[in-house]
């Protein structure tokens, strides 16, 4: 026992001034402020007791009385010391220790957990510690304390460092970092007591680095629970909404869960496989980045059901899952083999879906009891259950990684280029790569260029055109790997492109091409509406730029819109009819003239729109007919629609006479070089090759082909449909020409319906 360690005033006052720097923030200390001695009503026997329920299960009286001692020591170095929650600060070192002591550390842990506070907030030296519990504890000590402060660096430099004193200190000793998790771990689980910024920035800091490296040692029990009470802290919204959901939702599936359950331990044993059947809860923060990261709602996440099945060894699991598959229709392409490839931290199982009852997705992993150990507590398995021999290639495993992080600090420069490094292989469902400059970009797996020139720069994402991945030019929906480095070409006029949604991977991307296709569908409907309305007005003989703003007001106020832009993209849009607008304006400046000057002008030169074939979200060429360049065309104006291009004699559109209100003059433009659909209907012979020649006539054609159905076989003939793609009438002329010279068919024509 240390004689005295009187607590002066000024190191409670330096305390109290660092207080905001402190990393290891709920640890922080707070005086009480009448008084600076220990709560009388604390008694450390009692405190002590769940912690040596634990040890008298696997350590022996002399290493208890040890442990105990480094409490007595520790409770006497911060007394004095209270947890923001009010507590006596040693309530805390002990409440880690109990972790530690449930993974069945030895007692050089669990000493060094009791002191894990005390060099870096009382006086104690690490001198003072070895000298009264051996090098090894002391060094231990030393190593918790070093992974320290958050000083006043950015989050980002700041974090960097500590991580990599982190790594540096498990590579050394891998308790090191069982103690500051399970410190973590406390610290998290009273966060509450923190004010709010505070609770946000620890919560934060767990998530990116705390609970990744438990997972990355297989802690995953620890790695869950950090997960959770981290998303609580910084996202306490979305964890409530969640949390209701989750509640309202168990009630409907208790009921299919009892359902499997039943069948599975029946039904298996029935085939003689002895099994532990489990239902496995969904985790809050795992629901939520599955809805985050695969863009699914709530019940797509939570309407699959998790089960685990407990088998004796190894071929039982096998077993166990061709009897699954028995039982439940499995998923294909969904079963994983993680015994034979097991993951980087060790985990092993095999998983599966299968269909269930009533249609329901079901997850099911399969594992020995060993495999569960290692797949729960990972390298602290290593202490729980050490004569299990399955262990040892872990621990070479988990040495074997430790000891590359610690060459990769010797090459990295900077922590945060050893950061980047490690990242790679903390976190495996991202992909990270390189900008020209050597900059590194975290990107979800799966992710490609286009995901990547969004996350350099949101306009880099809208005016990307091309890219070069590793100096080859590919395509920008190429799925990037580890590694690749990544070169996005920009041009000015090049624009987001809505089919891209179907394959970015981050929401970012996702988010960026959205609003921008919603900007620009605004912009393009107000364009439009300005062009319907003049039209309208032309065709009522007054032009749109007599209309003053006196006129515009009262329309305006009048019509319940906000503003003169809301009325035109309204008529872009079809929410409002231009003519009908243009009646009422006219309406309107008479009224405000006061006299009727009825010299309006009949039609004048009535300018067509001009269709492109590019226009995007507003003017769409209908899919009935199918207007390719050369045919005769009209505009629709439909409502909450757009504008919608015809064939003149197309049978869908109204030819009542009030119907034709909605027409609108459209022409094409004869420079466009936009490539259109048209499809076309072929009724072959049955041959050999057939088909074949016809697709290589199209080819030859300079056409492509984006769809084909063929219809039912009528014994000699066969009819096809095609669609194609092409530049104009006189294009689709030239391919149906050629397609008409092959002995095999037997009749060609356009479809138009
Ligand atoms: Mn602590």
């Amino acid at each position: 026992m240390p004689s005295s360690h009187p607590n002066k005033m000024d190191t409670e006052a330096e305390r109290a001034s660092s207080d905001e720097t402190r990393q290891d923030a709920a640890a922080s200390t707070t005086r009480p402020s009448s008084s600076a001695s220990p709560d009388s009503s604390f008694d450390l026997d009692t405190a002590l007791a769940p912690l040596r329920e634990r040890l008298v299960q696997y350590l022996s009286t002399p290493e208890i009385e040890r442990i105990e001692e480094a409490c007595r020591f520790g409770e006497h170095a911060h007394r004095g010391q209270f947890r923001s929650s009010g507590e006596p600060y040693i309530t805390h070192p002990i409440a880690v220790a109990t972790t530690l002591a449930g993974w069945r550390l030895d007692s050089q842990a669990l000493s060094a957990a009791l002191l894990h506070d005390v060099m870096e907030d009382t006086e104690i030296t690490k001198e003072e510690i070895a000298e009264q519990f051996g090098k090894v504890t002391a060094d231990l000590v030393d190593g918790v304390s070093k992974i320290g402060r958050l000083e006043d660096q950015s989050y980002e430099d700041a974090q960097a460092e500590n991580f990599r004193k982190m790594l540096l200190a498990m590579a050394r000793d891998v308790r090191v970092i069982l103690i500051k998790l399970a410190d973590r771990l406390h610290n998290m689980q009273t966060l509450g007591a923190l004010r709010p910024e505070k609770q946000r920035r620890v919560a934060r800091e767990t998530l990116d680095i705390f609970a990744p490296i438990a997972n990355r040692l297989g802690l995953n029990a620890v790695s869950r629970e950090l997960q959770e009470l981290s998303f609580f802290h910084f996202h306490p919204m979305r964890y409530g909404v969640l949390e209701k959901a989750l509640r309202n939702a168990r009630g409907n599936r208790r009921e299919v869960v009892g359902k499997i359950l039943e069948t599975l331990r029946r039904r298996l044993p029935e085939v003689g496989i002895d099994v532990e059947v489990m239902g496995r809860e969904k985790h809050i923060y795992g629901i939520y980045r599955k809805m985050r990261d695969k863009h699914l709602t709530f019940s797509q996440v939570f309407d699959i059901y998790g089960f685990r099945i407990l088998v004796k060894d190894q071929p039982t699991c096998y077993l166990a899952l061709g009897a699954l598959h028995g039982i439940y229709k499995p998923v294909p392409g969904k079963f994983k083999d993680y015994i034979a490839i097991p993951k980087a931290n060790g985990y092993q199982s095999l998983h599966t879906t299968l269909i269930g009852p009533y249609g329901t997705p079901v997850e099911v992993q399969i594992r020995t009891h060993e495999m569960h150990h290692v797949a729960e507590s990972g390298v602290a398995s290593h202490w729980l259950y050490k004569d299990d021999q399955t262990l040892d290639d872990l621990q070479q495993k988990t040495h074997k990684w430790l000891q590359s992080l610690l060459e990769l600090q010797s090459a990295s420069g900077t922590s945060s280029e050893f950061l980047d490094h490690v990242k790679v292989d903390l976190f495996p469902g991202e992909v990270f790569v390189f900008t020209p400059k050597g900059k590194i970009v975290g990107l979800p797996r799966g992710a490609t260029a286009v995901d990547f020139a969004y996350a350099v720069h949101t306009d880099v994402g809208n005016r990307c055109e091309a890219c070069r991945i590793n100096g080859e030019p590919k395509p920008l929906r190429t799925e990037l790997r580890n590694g690749d480095q990544v070169e996005i070409i920009c041009a000015s006029h090049a624009n987001p492109n809505p089919g891209w949604l179907a394959y970015v991977k981050s929401s970012r991307a996702r988010s960026q091409i959205r609003h921008y296709l919603k900007l620009r569908q605004s912009v393009e409907s107000t364009e439009l509406g300005e062009h319907l309305l003049f039209q309208a007005l032309q065709h009522l003989g007054l032009p749109l730029e007599q209309i003053d703003a006196v006129v515009w007001g009262r329309f305006v106020r009048g019509s319940g819109a906000h503003s003169k832009k809301e009325i035109m993209t309204d008529i872009g849009l079809g929410k409002r009819m231009a003519a009908i607008v243009a009646r009422s304006l006219i309406a309107e400046s008479e009224s405000v003239a006061g006299v009727a000057k009825r010299s309006f002008e009949r039609r004048k030169a009535l300018s067509p729109i001009i269709i492109h074939g590019s226009e995007g979200v507003v003017v769409q060429l209908a899919k009935c007919c199918c207007p390719i360049p050369g045919d005769s065309i009209v505009g629709i104006v439909r409502k909450g629609q757009g504008l919608t291009v015809h064939i003149s004699d197309c049978r869908n559109i109204g030819r009542a006479h009030h119907e034709r209100d909605n027409w609108i003059e459209v022409e094409w433009d004869h420079a466009t070089d936009s490539l259109f659909e048209a499809n076309i209907r072929i009724v072959t012979e049955n041959r050999r090759g057939a088909l074949a020649r016809m697709t290589a006539a199209i080819t030859a054609a300079d056409s492509d082909i984006q769809n084909v159905r063929i219809d039912d076989d009528h014994g000699l003939y066969t009819p096809l449909q095609f669609t194609l793609h092409v530049s104009n009438r006189a294009h689709l002329a030239r391919i149906m020409r050629s397609l008409r010279r092959l002995p095999e068919v037997m009749r060609i024509s356009r479809i138009r319906e």
